[in-house]
């Protein structure tokens, strides 16, 4: 179990990079912190790992409070941008490093072995860094880390460094490792893909601060505010007005069901929710040919809409179905 409670960091150039940030993991599974650059990722990470100080909190990992325990006490590992392996060791001895009096020697050979032949590297376990590809070496980082039976895995964007395919196969891998050996992984990455594609949970920052914690899909579906929608993907926003479930907005009305409060809204729905011809007139319609699908370009009165299409006919209405709309309060938008 992590808890971060209240952590709030201000670097020496008065830069806030976390601001009263709260956090609560409580079992094992693959959270993945996501935001814009900037919004304190690698900030926090360094902090759970005792590598950087935060200026107030309090970090409890298993019950225990480890604010005051350094680095190399708090039993957490680490996975990094750069695998920086030792290269006077062979990958073994790599994978084993900071295991030796953990368990029997047996037992780690065999834990090891293990280890890598998930990985694809049972072949490596002899050679020494420098005979390596970047991907192999950063294998052996992922294995090194995940060989010490720790109580967290931190990882800051592991993969960056390797092309797209190699990447895939390595996501495929930790997610395997973490289900088989069942770790609690807190991996750190500013590619939305990688996250939707990792993720048990993802843990939204944006400006120091948690913003979302939810399943990808929720994320993705009901995201807590306009900055969360837009970062995970083409969105339409409208400005509009709510009075008794009948929602307005340039020149059109959709009426809602369920319980919503009057006022003045902004609400958004994905380019590839809104259905092709209904009762809402576009114009100016505009197409783009974008590989697997076609995006078009249109306007409702003044205001713009994306619609995403397998088909590339064109059309001059659209319907905006009621259950895919996210709808928040103005002052919402108005605060960010
Ligand atoms: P990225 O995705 O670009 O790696 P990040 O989300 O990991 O970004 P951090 O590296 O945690 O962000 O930085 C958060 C803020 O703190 C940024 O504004 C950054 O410039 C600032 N910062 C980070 N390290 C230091 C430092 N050692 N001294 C001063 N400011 C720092």
């Amino acid at each position: 179990m992590l808890k971060l409670v209240d952590i709030n960091k201000t670097y020496d150039n008065k830069v806030v990079a976390l601001k009263d940030l709260n956090l609560q993991i409580k079992k094992p599974q693959l959270a993945v912190i996501i935001g814009p650059s900037g919004c304190g990722k690698t900030t926090l990470l360094r902090i759970i790992a005792g590598l950087e100080r935060g200026d107030r909190g309090q970090i409890i990992i298993n019950e225990e409070t480890v604010n005051a325990l350094k680095p190399s006490q708090r039993d957490i590992s680490f996975v990094f941008q750069d695998p920086s392996l030792f290269a006077h060791m062979n990958c073994f001895h790599n994978i084993a490093y900071g295991n030796h009096g953990s368990m029997e020697k047996d037992q780690l050979r065999s834990r090891i072995e293990k280890i890598a032949k998930m990985l694809g590297i049972a072949e490596l376990l002899d050679r020494y860094p420098s005979s390596l590809s970047g991907g192999q070496k950063q294998r052996v980082a992922i294995a090194r880390a995940i060989c010490k039976p720790s109580k967290l895995i931190l990882m800051d964007e592991p993969f960056n460094n390797l092309d797209a395919q190699l990447k895939q196969s390595l996501i495929k891998d930790i997610r395997l490792l973490q289900k088989e050996l069942n770790l609690m992984i807190l991996y750190v990455t500013h590619d939305k893909k990688e996250a939707f594609e990792l993720a048990d949970i993802l843990i939204v920052m944006d400006h120091g601060q948690i913003v979302q914690i939810a399943k990808p899909s929720a994320v993705y579906h009901q995201p807590v505010n306009p900055f969360v929608a837009s970062f995970f993907g083409d969105m339409n926003f409208f400005s509009g007005e709510l009075v008794n479930n009948l929602l307005s907005f340039a020149g059109n009305q959709i009426q809602l069901s369920g319980k919503h409060d009057d006022g003045a809204v902004i609400f958004a729905i994905r380019p590839e929710d809104i259905v092709k011809n209904g009762p809402i007139k576009i114009y100016d319609v505009q197409r783009q040919d974008r590989g697997n699908y076609f995006l078009f370009t249109a306007k409702i009165n003044d205001q713009t809409v994306m619609i995403k299409s397998a088909s590339e006919d064109f059309f001059d209405s659209i319907e905006i179905p009621t259950k895919k709309l996210i709808i928040w309060k103005k002052v919402l938008d108005a605060n960010r």
